[in-house]
Parts: C-alpha cells; structure tokens; sequence
C-alpha cells in the first residue's frame, strides 16, 4: 500500500496530520481521567450515549488539545489499478474547558467524525459544494451544533449541570432551539458573514452569488479559524485545492486525477 498525497488545510474540517498518534488517548494518565469524565458526562444523556457508542464502533481516538476540533487526514492509496481513498480521523477536545462544555464539544466534534467525508481530490468537487456540504451536509457544522445543543438540553434536563453553566448553555444554544424545527432558516443562519463578507467575496473572485451568504451580522463562528464558517471552510478548500495542485505540479505520480479545472480556478486567489 502506498501512500500517494497527502493533504495539509489551514483549520477545521478536513486537516493533515502528519503524524498519525493511534491510541494517543492513554498517553497520559491525567488527560485521560479528565476525558473518560466528559464521555461519561455525554454518554449520560440519550443522545450522547448513542454518539459515543457509534464512535466506539468506528474507533475514533479522542485526546485533550488546545483547541477543541476534529482532524482528518485523507490519503490516496493506490493498490494496483485500483485508487482508494483512506481517511484517518482524531478528535481533539481543549483541555482548557470546564467538563460540561468538553462534553458538548465532544458531542459536536463527534457529529464530524462519524459521518463520511467528501472526497477532497474529487476533481468536480467546486468551492460552492465544500461550503455547502461543510455547513448543511451530513456531519457538517448545521448538525453538529444541532446535536451539542440537544445534549445541552438533556443535561439540563437531568439537572447534569451547574446553575452557571444552565445560563452558559442557553445563552449559546437559545437561538438553536428556537430555530431547529425551522431546518431552512436554521441552515441559512449560518451564511451570515457581517464583517467578513468582502473579505469572502473577494476571495472567490467576485462570484458571491453562487453562495447564500449575506452581509448579516454573523451567528455561528468556527472556533479553530476565528471567523464565521462559510469563510472559514472557503479558506480551506482553496488550502486543500492549491495543496493538491502543487503536489501534483512537483510530482507526476500524484497526477491520478484530472484536477486542471479546479487549480486554474483557485490559481489567481
Ligand atoms: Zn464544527
């Protein structure tokens, strides 16, 4: 089996790990007591005891880190004729965080790693499919932040958390429960860019109309990138896509698929 290419983004979604740490969560025994606690906090709860059951089944590795995120490594391989796509997934959750709130952030970051990704060498694959998928899709920002608000909910429920932490939790899931049966709405609120809409219109050249975003003040910020997602996960995909096309510019070998429109497009940003 041999590894072809390798992809390195900025932040969130699809990310490189160079260095693939398989079974990091017992390496120090601090770390792990601190997050064997916040899985016990989610699996608590009826919904996070379904989230985590599937991440067993999938054994995705979860360790502590400075900020909470998922990482995924997609790697070509390549098998005779045959071309396969891997990808090797870790979810890291900030060691900075009080546990109720590592427990939402591992109900979200969790919604990410269970569900399939895209295909990040897929030649069709456009700028205007990545934001989209990467908000609306299965296991996209849209869902994952449905399902920390869900077990928000249930902890409350169960009187799981402090008086504080009630008021923390409802401040930054109010909106999520008011609009989650409005799936529409809901998924639009998430191309609000305020501040950053030019930045994103310049950025993909102009062509803002093929997107849903709009100069709103935003509501939903990534926390790895700082900035509303639909920036944030256009940054990626041209990271991701320019990545790809220096690869295979620097090497033959890589050039399995035709990615030429996706580099030239990407090529003057
Ligand atoms: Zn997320």
């Amino acid at each position: 089996m041999k590894h072809l290419s390798r992809l390195q983004a900025g932040s969130g979604f699809v990310v490189v790990l160079l260095f693939w740490a398989q079974g990091a969560l017992a390496a120090q025994s601090q770390e792990l007591t601190q997050l064997v606690k916040a899985v016990a906090l989610l699996e608590s709860t009826p919904t996070g005891k379904a989230e985590v059951a599937k991440a067993r089944e999938l054994h995705i590795p979860v360790r502590e880190g400075t900020v909470s995120k998922t990482e995924v490594t997609a790697v070509r391989v390549k098998q005779g004729n045959n071309e396969q796509l891997k990808f090797n997934t870790q979810v890291l959750i900030s060691s900075n965080k009080d546990l109720v709130f590592q427990a939402l952030d591992m109900a979200h970051e969790l919604t990410h790693a269970i569900h399939p990704k895209e295909n990040p060498f897929d030649p069709a694959l456009s700028a205007e499919e990545y934001v989209r998928h990467g908000i609306e899709g299965e296991g996209g920002e849209a869902q994952a932040i449905g399902q920390e608000c869900q077990v928000g909910k249930e902890l409350i429920q169960q009187k799981a958390v402090k008086e504080n932490f009630v008021e923390l939790i409802k401040a930054r899931c109010q909106y999520v429960w008011k609009t989650e049966n409005d799936p529409g709405r809901w998924k639009h609120s998430f191309y609000q860019l305020g501040q950053y809409y030019q930045q994103f219109v310049s950025l993909i050249r102009g062509k803002a109309d093929q997107f849903k975003v709009e100069t709103k003040s935003p509501l939903f910020a990534s926390a790895v990138a700082h900035k509303p997602y639909p920036l944030a996960l256009l940054e990626e995909y041209v990271d991701i896509t320019r990545t790809i096309c220096n690869r295979a510019k620097n090497n033959p070998l890589v050039r399995i698929t035709k990615l030429d429109q996706r580099c030239k497009e990407i090529e003057n940003q």
